[in-house]
């Protein structure tokens, strides 16, 4: 159906639906899955995304088990979800968009006349998020890095905050600052608040993570009272505060091979040295070094680097010289 057609309110309380968005976009026929379980009794709509970039699997997979899973008659509010947000970037196994080389998760709001990334973000926030109480994106760490399985917050919004730890992950982390183009600042810009998720990525579901995700949505859907019940308690071993902006990470400036000499959620100095990067004789071209103390949140897991490509990211732990 046409997006502008598209209001979950029109379909009867009780019921599922798998639907399929249709529009284009300058020429390109693009399409968007949505899965829409009405509860019986009102209540609020939990909104989850996965797939924003094209090569993290674990999001999708969670929202197709918990879909399945659900039983409307003993719900109390909706569940509408987009399993793949970014179709032809999911088709391509890539972060980025072959159509037009666009990062969904730098251009939302999006614009109804764009190029085709702009113009999925666009009928995702007018008809998707905008239906949204509680928004949840599922992301990880994609084909070419590494990130520890977390939940991410806004800092400054309790309701964010308290349902971080309601999800149950082992890393928390807090951010005090939003970056724009995100799905989740189209979510604040309408005072909705959110959640993102992280996980290993590797262009694969590792079974640890798809545990944790689908927990963690069934535990958003039980502290939202959507689904009755207590949420599944699981102790968070690292809660982390900074900002978390992969576009803040170290770059490579130049391509070669690299070298880690931490792993993840490594407890770093400031300066301490986080890789090389080797030409293909093995000599050194430029080395990182960590720009504050913390813990390590992002290692580029395969070895060939481009230049631009983010390669550590460092975070400060909550609590660490600034208020969480
Ligand atoms: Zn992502």
């Amino acid at each position: 159906m046409p997006p502008s057609q598209f209001d979950p309110r029109q379909f009867p309380r009780n019921s599922k639906h798998e639907l399929e968005l249709e529009f284009e976009a300058r020429g390109h026929r693009l399409t968007m899955p949505v899965l829409l379980a009405r509860g019986e009794l009102d209540g609020p709509t939990l909104v989850v995304s996965a797939g924003v970039h094209g090569d993290e699997f674990e999001g999708v997979r969670t929202i197709f088990d918990v879909y399945r899973g659900l039983d409307s008659v003993s719900m109390a509010g909706d569940f509408l979800a987009v399993p793949v947000v970014n179709g032809p970037a999911f088709w391509n196994c890539s972060r980025t968009s072959p159509l037009d080389g666009g990062n969904l998760a730098r251009v939302f709001p999006g614009r109804p006349d764009g190029s085709p990334t702009e113009v999925i973000a666009w009928h995702f926030d007018q008809r998707i998020l905008a239906r949204a109480d509680f928004y949840l994106d599922l992301h990880s760490a994609g084909v070419a890095c590494a990130m520890p399985a977390l939940v991410g917050y806004a800092a400054d919004d309790p309701r964010s905050r308290a349902a971080a730890f309601a999800f149950g992950a082992p890393v928390v982390w807090g951010h005090p600052t939003i970056p724009p183009g995100r799905t989740v600042s189209a979510a604040r810009a309408r005072g909705i608040p959110f959640l993102y998720t992280e996980a290993r990525g590797a262009g694969r579901i590792h079974p640890e993570d798809l545990a944790l995700y689908t927990r963690g949505v069934w535990n958003l859907l039980k502290h939202l009272e959507i689904v009755a019940g207590d949420a599944e308690a699981a102790p968070c071993r690292h809660h982390l505060f900074g900002d978390g902006n992969i576009d803040e990470s170290l770059n490579a400036t130049q391509p070669g091979f690299l070298v880690a000499e931490v792993t993840l959620l490594a407890r770093v100095e400031r300066d301490q040295l986080l890789g090389s990067l080797l030409d293909l004789r093995g000599r050194v071209l430029e080395q990182y070094h960590a720009p504050t103390s913390g813990r390590v949140v992002l290692i580029h897991e395969c070895p060939r680097v481009t230049a631009g490509e983010p390669l550590f990211l460092v975070t400060q732990e909550a609590g660490q010289g600034s208020r969480n």
